[in-house]
Formats: structure tokens, C-alpha cells, sequence
């Protein structure tokens, strides 16, 4: 039986993964600062850790006998939608860069053989409207938007520096932003779907909600179970350096509230206000994961349609508590 440890499994993309990898008959260590908000953790065993502290990444990595992990996928960052992401420029070059620059140390000596890093499309540079997507090498010369594409940046360096010198297997993914049920919808770290579903959530027909930034972002969404199935392809295969994995459905960030909206079915008005927006546009080519047989099955209407229903029962239970 394989075994594997995922870091962040706490999170929303980690607890999906802990799910799937369960499915597929692997042993999982499940580890984070907490545990998962919105249902158990499927891993065999979850162990509350902070792995900014090496010793922690070392205990986290030495297998239930003392053995090494398969796989270890490294998803823990300190990590959020764009406000967040504004917000807190030092949290995340200080926290996440700890946890990546620990593990990946303390995976090599354990002697893991295969390790995936979640990198994020926040490595490419900002975009024109209608500007040809960018393939992985476009990430050179590297110009990111924000503080947490340039640390996945040296995070993506840091663990192929430990690949050929130390043998280990790096699979790096550059996700699309992810979004479905159990992501975080409120408290300040969710992302725009996720944000937008809350609000129209909580008006009533005809209410107006606020959108920051003028509307007229573009940007792609990719439903959990097509990143989830896009990590294992990734994992399982034999492509080194970065791959990107995401849908190709580009909207901007009006037509998302849109949708959402129509979804609802509630009449929502849209007011513009000041507020971190990130990059015009970002579109990125997917031949690599593509090459995979990865196939994107989730239409941004069908994903936003379970994702709206999980958040308008997350709203109702928050109402009744
Ligand atoms: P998430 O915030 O739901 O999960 C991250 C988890 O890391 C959280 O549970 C958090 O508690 C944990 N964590 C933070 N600091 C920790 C620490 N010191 N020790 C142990 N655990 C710690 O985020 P997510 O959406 O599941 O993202 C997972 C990964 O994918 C992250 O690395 C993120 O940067 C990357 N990513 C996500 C998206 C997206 O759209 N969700 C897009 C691009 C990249």
C-alpha cells in the first residue's frame, strides 16, 4: 500500500486530495494547524502540526514505522483571495516560505521518493485583455503581480534545487484559481467565487452588491474535482518543471456575480467600489496537462451551480446558529 502525506490537509484543495487519494487505496497522513472545517478528514491519521517549525516538518515526515513517504504533496501556505493577499504581504513571504523551505529539506533527508508543490498562475506576469495565453516557460523573465507569486516562485526553485540534488521526484503544478464546496466563504481569506456566492447568498431579490474593482478582470475558474483529478494525472506522470492546470473558460469578473446571480435566481445589482483587484487578465496554456488526458468536465455554470448551493446552506446554518 503507497503512502502519502499531504500538508494542508486542513484546507480546502488538502482535504479533497486526503479524499481521493483514500479512494484510490493509499495510507494518508493528513497534517495542518487545524483540521478540516466543514466534514472529517478521510486520512488514516491527521496530526496538528505547524511546519513553519523544522522540527515539526521532521516529525510530520517520518512514516507510521519509521519508514519514508511515497508521496508527499505540499500544499500548506498562508493563503487567500485577493484582499488577503493585499493584506498580509509579510504572513505570506514569511510563513509560507518557512513551511516550503522545511519540508522540502526534511522530505530529501527522509528520503521521499515523489513530492508535488502547489505552485499558482500568481507566478505569471499581469496580462492585456485578449493577450495570447502563456505557456509554463513565460513565467521567465518573471515579473509576478504580488508577494505570493514571487514566493511560490522561489518555493517552485527551492524544490527543484532538492530534486537533482538529492534525486527526489518534484511534480509542480501552477493551479488556476480552485473553487467548490468546503473552500473557505467568509472570514476575509475567500476568494472571489466564493465571495460572491456568500453576498448573493445573503440578499434579498433586488438587493445590490458590492464588486471591487471596476469589473472588468479576466479571469479562469476551475471547479475542485477537475484540480483534484489534474494533481493525481500530474503526479503519476513523467513531466518535470512547472504545469499549469486550469479551465479555459475566461470570464470577467462581472459575468461571474452574473451567473451567480442567475444561478440564484435572484435579481442582484452590481456597485463598484475601491478594492484589490490583482492582474487585467491571466490566461495560460494547458498542452501539458492537457497531454496528460487531462480534460476539464466541469463548465464554470455547473461548478458555480454545487458551489452556490453548499454556500447558500453554509449561510443558512451560520442564520440558525
Ligand atoms: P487553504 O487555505 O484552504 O489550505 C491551506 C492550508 O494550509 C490551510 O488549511 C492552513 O491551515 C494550512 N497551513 C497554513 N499555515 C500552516 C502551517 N504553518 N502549518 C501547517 N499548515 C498550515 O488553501 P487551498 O485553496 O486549499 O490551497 C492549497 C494550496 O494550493 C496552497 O498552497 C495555495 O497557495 C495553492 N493554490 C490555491 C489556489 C486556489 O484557488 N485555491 C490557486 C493557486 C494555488
Amino acid at each position: 500500500m503507497k503512502k502519502a502525506l499531504v500538508c494542508g490537509a486542513g484546507g480546502f484543495i488538502g482535504g479533497h486530495l486526503v479524499r481521493q487519494l483514500k479512494k484510490e487505496g493509499y495510507w494518508v497522513r493528513g497534517v495542518d494547524l487545524k483540521k478540516p472545517e466543514f466534514s472529517p478528514s478521510a486520512a488514516d491519521e491527521f496530526l496538528i502540526l505547524d511546519l513553519r517549525e523544522e522540527k515539526n516538518c521532521q516529525t510530520a515526515i517520518l512514516g507510521p514505522n519509521h519508514e519514508s513517504f511515497d508521496e508527499v504533496y505540499q500544499l500548506a501556505a498562508d493563503m487567500g483571495g485577493m484582499g488577503f493577499i493585499h493584506a498580509a504581504e509579510c504572513e505570506i513571504m514569511h510563513n509560507s516560505a518557512l513551511i516550503n523551505i522545511h519540508m522540502i529539506h526534511s522530505s530529501a533527508n527522509a528520503g521521499v521518493k515523489r513530492y508535488f508543490f502547489s505552485s499558482s498562475a500568481c507566478v505569471y506576469r499581469d496580462m492585456e485583455y485578449n493577450e495570447l495565453e502563456l505557456s509554463e516557460e513565460n513565467a521567465y523573465p518573471a515579473l509576478p503581480d504580488n508577494e505570493y507569486g514571487w514566493e511560490k516562485l522561489y518555493a517552485e526553485r527551492m524544490a527543484m534545487a532538492y530534486g537533482r540534488r538529492f534525486g527526489l521526484t518534484i511534480r509542480l503544478a501552477r493551479f488556476q484559481n480552485c473553487y467548490g464546496p468546503e473552500g473557505t466563504w467568509k472570514g476575509g481569506r475567500e476568494k472571489a467565487p466564493a465571495a460572491l456566492c456568500r453576498k448573493i447568498a445573503e440578499a434579498k431579490d433586488n438587493d445590490t452588491i458590492e464588486i471591487w474593482g471596476d469589473g472588468t478582470a479576466m479571469r479562469a475558474y476551475t471547479y475542485i474535482d477537475d484540480m483534484i483529478e489534474g494533481i493525481r494525472m500530474l503526479m503519476d506522470s513523467d513531466i518535470e518543471n512547472g504545469v499549469n492546470i486550469g479551465r479555459q473558460e475566461y470570464v470577467s469578473v462581472d459575468e461571474l456575480a452574473k451567473t451567480i446571480a442567475e444561478i440564484s435566481g435572484k435579481k442582484i445589482n452590481l456597485k463598484h467600489i475601491e478594492g484589490p483587484v490583482g492582474v487585467k487578465a491571466r490566461n495560460f496554456r494547458i498542452d501539458r496537462i492537457s497531454s496528460l488526458g487531462w480534460i476539464s468536465q466541469f463548465s464554470l455554470r455547473d461548478g458555480l451551480t454545487k458551489t452556490y448551493s453548499w454556500i447558500k446552506d453554509q449561510v443558512e446554518i451560520n442564520k440558525s446558529n
